[in-house]
């Protein structure tokens, strides 16, 4: 084997007027097949503006140099592998970036050419330099190369490159990738601010692709999810302290305590720097893979500002025996490794004098003795036990490895191209290798499966990290959480809470524009604010929201009212003229009281049948109406109470056919005192009716007519029950509805009719010179019924509910009264008190009633 130097040191030569030229270092360890290598070791040109740093910075070295050595490794690992490539050596080229295009694109030309002096289109080997490439790093020298590479179809697999862009086949043909790409990033940022109900949130992003493309999805699944976007600031590609002093103010006045950053650590870096220099603290930053890991800020200074992060990275892998191939590197034996020599020189602070090509060892600097070794070093920057973009780049090596393996298997006449052919091994091209790559689907060491999809990418499978610091002031980035994108919905996110630290809080921090809504209010959107910024108010009357943040607020069922904080809806309050109030206490004691008084007339009246007063004016008649009034009294139970289906039916027919026969009896009574006196008359002929019949005739066809209306109202409309629960807020009103009020209205008219003809008819005979003449105080009587029921109908239109049947009932009580105490009260009085006076003779001669 033998070991070419690619080239020497990044030189800047020319006049002030010419270009500054610019070669990058290369490696190569020629087999018979070579994998190409492009790795950022140092951060060069463009990027060497920003004040912290030079270039050739040789700390930079330390941040990826693990990942070149993860290639090495892999392809020494493949070697000793005799299933794999029997027979086949593999060599490598790797090429140093420096963070740079003109650096990427300079070791892709190298690597397509095969040459020093670089001839675009120009192959002088049949076989070229490299099979496949390998890397960047970054989206952004990423994104040159495949452009590049896609023109030749020549196979390229980055570790690290992860923007959305190169997903697209179309543009990018030949390019794959073991990391997953931003798109699902962006969707898994999102949905871990969504998991913690942060809705106010602020990004910055850098203003490569990388950058804007991941938070432009970041922003747009956010708001999606429901979130707002506090703020939008773009990082400086070129350094600018204004904009970095404005991205500073904006995240320390904004109210956002989550600020979701896309961006690669170096763009970074300086804006941080202000940040932090103004103490901003209390911030949960939410870190992309450019930066969730980065040494850069494990510097002291940041430690306050930044504990607490969230960040995400590709998941980690283990690659057994890697460390120890570290352990085991050692300049002297391969001294053309240019990487190896300044690692060297940097972790052992001294200068290995053979391979300085001027073989001028700087004053002051300590020569390398040769007998230094890795193992007696803490190579703590390696990070070896929490390998990520490392594992990619040894996956990629495999996959590369597997379709060489493949392609070499290939059976003439069973391959994969025109006819079943295969490739030709020593002259295959590029888009052929590229094809097996494509296809390759293989488990590695750990037995993880390794493949790409249609877009060239693995399965989106994301670690969270969490930034704690450590006793030794520096952070540790202890994992918290996963994403598995192939997983179910519910599974896809994992986070263990309790493990995390957060920056300033103990709890999970907020972030809100507008503090939430409690259940009993709605929110409102403040005119020209996100829809995050609102304000509360409280629900209108009858309406409820057992919600935080509700939008609306609902309407409670019918039978529903709202309790007093307006966050549920409890049962209304049903109504109605109880025993248990009272209201409906006092008018049951009226009505039994008048009920027991117009017992004990009746038994006065029959225990006196015999006597004069009973006997004058018809007997039986009295005894109707004192019937009548009993049953009228007990005709108010059906008012009073729970009323029913029944109850509802029965109320207003009983109560009109009651008081028909109660007044239809009164106007017999009438006519009867009438016929009497014109019957004794000469030349009377009403002789014939001055018998029983009249007066039960007159009975019995007022009863009939009330009975018809009653009768064809309970055909035709009967009155029913009625939960009325519009009319009172809050309460449910349990009533009868009549059903028909024509019916009720007809029903009240008979009566009044009657009432109004007993009244006319009493009233014309009240001089009639009568023995015992009740016409007087049937007239009496009637005037105080006939008033009372004319009260009595504004009285019930105007009321409602219980008052409404209690005005009833006491219409019907005071009516009844009425009868009982203007028609019965001076017999009983007579009767009782005045016997004397109950004797035919004072009734025909001096009656105290006399006129
Ligand atoms: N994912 C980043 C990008 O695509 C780079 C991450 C890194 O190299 O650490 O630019």
């Amino acid at each position: 084997m033998v070991f070419v130097p690619a080239y020497v040191n990044a030189k800047i030569t020319g006049p002030v007027c010419q270009l500054r030229r610019f070669s990058i270092d290369g490696y190569i360890k020629k087999g018979d097949i070579n994998i190409g290598g492009i790795f950022s070791l140092h951060i060069g040109e463009p990027v060497s503006q920003i004040p912290f740093t030079e270039l050739n910075d040789i700390k930079l070295c330390r941040k990826v140099y693990e990942r070149l050595l993860a290639m090495t490794f892999a392809i020494e690992e493949i070697h000793q592998n005799p299933e794999l490539l029997p027979n086949v050596t593999l060599g490598y080229v790797i090429y140093d970036s420096c963070t740079t295009v003109a650096g990427a694109v300079e070791g892709t030309m190298k690597l397509l050419t095969g040459q020093r002096n670089i001839i675009p289109n120009y192959k002088c080997q049949n076989l070229s330099s490299a099979v496949a490439v390998i890397g960047e790093s970054y989206s952004s020298t990423s994104v040159p190369m495949a452009r590049l590479l896609g023109l030749y179809k020549f196979p390229q697999i980055s570790y690290a490159a992860t923007v959305m862009s190169l997903s697209d086949k179309n543009q990018f043909p030949s390019f794959l990738r073991t990391i997953p790409g931003d798109l699902f990033q962006s969707i898994c940022i999102a949905r871990l601010v969504q998991y913690f109900g942060w809705t106010w949130i602020g990004v910055l992003a850098d203003s490569s692709d990388y950058g804007l493309q991941g938070s432009l999805k970041v922003k747009e699944e956010l708001l999606k999810a429901g979130a707002c976007i506090a703020f939008f600031e773009s990082i400086p590609a070129v350094y600018s302290e204004v904009k970095n002093h404005h991205i500073r103010k904006t995240v320390q006045k904004s109210s956002a305590n989550v600020i979701v950053i896309y961006s690669i650590d170096v763009d970074l870096y300086p804006v941080m720097e202000v940040i932090t220099q103004n103490n901003v603290t209390g911030k949960v930053w939410v870190a992309s893979d450019g930066w969730a890991q980065s040494y850069l800020f494990s510097k002291n200074e940041f430690l306050r500002t930044l504990q607490g992060t969230l960040g995400f990275l590709v998941r980690k892998g283990d690659i057994s025996g890697f460390k120890e191939y570290i352990y085991s590197l050692y300049p002297y034996r391969n001294p053309d490794d240019v990487f190896l020599k300044k690692f060297w020189e940097l972790v052992f602070d001294c200068k290995l004098p053979l391979m300085d090509n001027s073989n001028n060892v700087t004053k002051g600097l300590k020569i390398c003795t040769g007998d230094e070794t890795l193992d007696s070093m803490k190579l703590d920057f390696f990070k070896l036990t929490d390998l990520r973009n490392t594992y990619n780049v040894y996956n990629a090596i495999y996959a590369v490895t597997s379709a060489l393996h493949d392609m070499i298997s290939c059976r003439h006449g069973e391959g994969p191209f025109n006819n079943g052919t295969c490739a030709v091994m020593q002259d295959f091209l590029p888009w052929q290798i590229l094809h097996y790559i494509k296809n390759t689907h293989f488990r590695n060491k750990n037995g993880e499966e390794v493949f790409f999809d249609m877009n060239g990418d693995p399965p989106a499978l994301f670690s969270i990290v969490n930034w704690q610091v450590t006793s030794e002031n520096s952070f540790r980035y202890e994992d918290v959480g996963h994403f598995d994108a192939t997983a179910a919905d519910s599974q896809k996110l994992t986070v263990d809470i309790p493990a995390i630290l957060w920056n300033d809080h103990e709890q999970i921090p907020q972030s809100l524009c507008s503090e939430s809504c409690s259940p009993g209010y709605r929110k409102i959107a403040q005119p020209g604010q996100p829809i995050c910024c609102f304000s509360c108010i409280m629900c209108s009357q009858g309406e409820i929201s057992n919600q935080t943040d509700s939008v609306t607020c609902v309407k409670c069922p019918k039978d529903g009212w709202p309790n007093d904080r307006q966050d549920k809806c409890i049962k209304k309050v049903t109504e109605f003229l109880s025993y248990d109030e009272r209201l409906g206490q006092a008018l049951t004691a009226v009505s039994i009281f008048l009920e027991i008084v117009a017992v004990v007339v009746l038994t006065v009246f029959i225990k006196c049948h015999h006597t004069p007063v009973v006997k004058a004016n018809n007997r039986e008649l009295s005894y109707l109406l004192l019937f009548s009034l009993m049953i009228c009294f007990l005709c108010s139970f059906i008012f009073i109470g729970q009323p029913t289906r029944v109850t509802c039916m029965l109320r207003q027919c009983a109560f009109g056919i009651i008081f028909t026969l109660s007044i239809s009896c009164i106007l017999a009574k009438t006519v009867v005192v009438i016929i009497a006196f014109t019957a004794n008359k000469p030349n009377s002929n009403l002789h014939k009716w001055t018998g029983t019949k009249l007066p039960k005739i007159v009975v019995m066809l007022c009863i009939s007519v009330q009975i018809i209306i009653c009768v064809s109202w309970l055909i035709v409309s009967p009155p029913f029950l009625n939960e009325n629960i519009t009319s009172v807020t809050g309460k449910i009103i349990i009533e009868c509805n009549e059903g028909s009020s024509v019916a009720f209205w007809c029903m009240l008219a008979f009566l009044g009719l009657l009432a109004a003809v007993s009244l006319v008819v009493a009233f014309l005979s009240r001089k009639l010179p009568d023995s015992f003449n009740e016409a007087k105080f049937i007239t009496f009587s009637m005037l105080v019924f006939v008033s009372l029921w004319m009260s009595f109908i504004p009285a019930y239109l105007s009321t409602q509910g219980k008052y409404m049947v209690a005005v009833e009932i006491f219409a019907i009580e005071s009516s009844g009264a009425g009868l009982l105490l203007c028609i019965f009260a001076p017999k009983c009085y007579i009767i009782l008190f005045r016997p004397h006076m109950n004797t035919k003779d004072h009734l025909m001669g001096k009656s105290a009633f006399n006129n």
